[in-house]
């Protein structure tokens, strides 16, 4: 019943054709396998018994399953299974989960994703031998990690399905990086498969040429019901506060179930909300900037700490403590050097979380002005914040429609110039000004 696309939320058509490539994947192993255990002569549709270059050209062209054989025209490209994917989304759509998701089917036993097989299992859990994971920690990734991924990817997988690899925010590729994908990505081993996962398609978040190789799955943003749905039926969350929460996240479904489960983070987004309120001089403006800047690095550095001081941990350990004789003045530059290394990454990872909190804010208070807009407009829509809905209509009333709209851009241009480059601070009080004077 409950197979490893239910958490897919409201994504009917992606679901339709995962299933169906899943499906063809699933044919194409099977016609692959007998070849093998017969006497080595090639069977029918010209499956090469080594593995070699015909399962390659098999999956260059849309490959029809049995799961297409219901009187759809063999053509369909959603019907096959292919190389490359890249699953598009808004922000909490579901782009990994669906490609995780994805990868599960294709590691199932039974070809389906029906998840209860070990191979469903172990690719949701992240243990699967076969499956390898791309989270970036830092603004960007690299081309060294890309590169010795590509070189894994190669191998034959070992539970003899396919060799997966999911690349998560493949927006946050280097551009050398792209191009040790690319040419994985042109020239793939026979059973190697790419996930990509990216906000969309447009040129700054995915090279042309690299999309030119991948199909594309878009998801939507879910909508509320269909949120607090799986808030209550997975996570068993109480109806009332699944469907708050599924509101106030605006469709972005981890965030929906952080807000319904965890009180800190309820009291950062009363925290963000209550903003408007409080802006009443320049000197306000300026405090509600500070206040928001170090909320986000309070909130990054809990989140980071931990793992820093592991990993710190096993670098020492694995460097030894100490040493004399001649060999230890070089081991200790090469320590030097690890040590530097290390912070680096860590730096560049604490960077992002912190980029990423005050993100999570601005999308909270743009929430709050678009429920004055729309409040100010008599526009028949539900609010995002059902708790400040009041608040936002006193906003309405003293601001109007232009004021609103103008605040609402103070917050969407602040997003904008930090996601350029623009130092957060600056760009927040920039914001705050704006939404003291409108
Ligand atoms: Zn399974």
């Amino acid at each position: 019943m409950t197979d490893v696309f239910a958490d897919l939320v409201g994504q009917d058509e992606a679901v339709v054709t995962l299933r169906r490539a899943a499906a063809s994947a699933a044919a194409l192993l099977r016609a692959a396998a007998p070849a093998v255990s017969r006497t080595g002569a090639p069977a029918g549709g010209g499956v090469d018994p080594d593995g070699g270059h015909d399962d390659l050209d098999a999956l260059a062209e849309p490959v029809d399953g049995p799961g297409a054989a219901d009187g759809r025209p063999a053509a369909d490209p959603g019907a096959g299974m292919t190389h490359a994917w890249i699953f598009t989304g808004p922000p909490g759509s579901g782009r990994s989960v669906a490609a995780r998701a994805f990868a599960a089917a294709l590691q199932c036993v039974h070809g389906t994703g029906c998840g209860h097989c070990p191979g469903c299992h172990t690719t949701l859990a992240g243990t699967h031998a076969d499956v390898r994971l791309v989270v970036p920690e830092g603004l960007s990734i690299g081309v060294n990690e890309m590169r010795a991924l590509v070189l894994r990817a190669a191998s034959t997988p070992s539970g003899g399905r396919w060799q997966i690899v999911i690349i998560e925010d493949a927006d946050r590729l280097t551009e050398a990086a792209g191009n040790a994908l690319l040419k994985a990505i042109e020239e793939p081993p026979p059973r190697t498969v790419f996930l990509l996962c990216a906000p969309s398609t447009h040129p700054d978040d995915i090279s042309v040429t690299i999309r030119s190789r991948c199909r594309v799955v878009p998801l939507r943003q879910p909508p509320a019901g269909a949120v607090a749905e799986v808030l209550v039926r997975r996570d068993g969350i109480a109806p009332d506060v699944a469907e708050w929460a599924a509101a106030a996240a605006q469709g972005h479904v981890g965030r929906a179930r952080r807000l319904a489960r965890d009180p800190e983070a309820r009291q950062r987004r009363d925290a963000v909300l209550a903003v408007p309120r409080r802006l009443t001089g320049v000197g306000a403006a300026f405090d509600a900037a500070s206040a928001l800047i170090e909320a986000a690095e309070a909130e990054a550095a809990a989140s980071v700490a931990e793992v820093d001081e592991a990993e710190r941990a096993a670098l020492q350990t694995a460097l030894g403590a100490g040493g004399t004789g001649r060999g230890a003045a070089g081991a200790m530059r090469g320590a030097a050097g690890q040590l530097k290394d290390l912070e680096k990454r860590q730096k560049s990872r604490a960077t992002r979380a912190q980029r990423d909190a005050l993100d999570r804010a601005l999308v909270d208070l743009a929430g709050f002005y678009r429920d004055a807009l729309t409040m100010a407009l008599r526009a028949p829509v539900a609010p995002v914040h059902t708790d400040t809905a009041a608040l936002a209509g006193a906003g309405a009333q003293k601001w109007d429609a232009d004021g609103a709209l103008r605040r609402l851009e103070a917050v969407l241009e602040c997003r904008a110039a930090i996601e350029a480059n623009v130092k957060p601070r600056i760009a927040v009080e920039a914001m705050m000004l704006a939404l003291w004077k409108g």
